[in-house]
């Protein structure tokens, strides 16, 4: 399927790393570094920073994430922050079901549904995390595995929704570990997530939805996942900590 339909979308998601006046910073070196950039520039970041990042970014080609999102509108949810008030700071894109939030925070496909549909009512990129643990593909499903965690987040959700729905392919393995999948099987696994939007909602629609890969991408191996069809982006952990590291990962986006 041809790139040319959809947006490279290079992703940073930071975790919980960077005060408020580092990420101010950090932005404000990365900002010329990327400034030429092709593909769609995106920093998700931890929630105290975000006044500090949507500052720091303006005027710049680098748009503002948040790393997660409550599913209520509002109410007694303590800690917990709604979609409303992340675009109200300025916030465009949200990662739901990371699988950090699935694995620490109690994260199932059903929240995770309902933090994307939440996202998606206040009109957020919302970036989806999918993907098999090393025993799920050791197990021999990890086909199964993302194909029912794409179908559950996207329950419910409309074709004009679509439009702003990014699903990351983030091997549970490589994140964080540096163990990267090769580029086939990124590419591999990204076209059946791609297959099951298709089933969902159409060819065009599959055509147009960006997938990413996430898993250890880096200044090395970057130019490599994302020469393949089906990998329209990364979502970066550890290297988008690094400006220089992360602007040669943009460089290739
Ligand atoms: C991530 O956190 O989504 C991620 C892919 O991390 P890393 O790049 O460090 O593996």
């Amino acid at each position: 399927m041809d790139k040319q339909f959809r947006k490279t979308v290079i992703a940073g998601n930071w975790k919980m790393n960077m005060t408020p006046s580092a990420a101010s910073a950090f932005i404000k070196t990365l900002a010329p570094m990327v400034a030429d950039a092709d593909c769609e520039v995106v920093l998700c970041v931890p929630a105290i920073d975000i006044p500090a990042a949507v500052d720091a970014a303006k005027g710049t080609n680098i748009h503002i994430g948040a790393e997660n999102v409550h599913f209520e509108e509002k109410g007694a949810y303590t800690g917990e922050i709604s979609a409303d008030m992340l675009v109200d700071a300025g916030v465009e894109y949200v990662i739901v079901g990371h699988s950090e939030r699935r694995q620490y925070f109690a994260e199932t496909d059903e929240t995770v549904n309902k933090r994307t549909k939440a996202a998606l009512s206040r009109n957020l990129k919302t970036i989806v995390c999918v993907g098999e643990t090393l025993t799920q593909r050791e197990q021999g499903i990890t086909e199964e595995t993302v194909s029912l965690q794409t179908k559950i987040a996207l329950g419910g959700v409309t074709e004009e929704q679509m439009k702003n729905i990014i699903i990351a392919y983030e091997p549970v393995w490589a994140i964080g570990t540096g163990k990267t999948a090769t580029a086939d099987q990124a590419d591999e696994v990204c076209g059946i997530i791609r297959g099951v939007i298709a089933g969902l909602y159409g060819e065009a629609v599959a055509k147009a939805t960006t997938v990413q890969y996430g898993g250890s991408m880096n200044a090395k191996n970057a130019a490599e996942l994302l020469s393949k069809v089906n990998v329209d982006g990364g979502l970066i952990g550890g290297a988008s900590l690094k400006t220089e590291d992360f602007t040669v990962i943009v460089k290739n986006g």
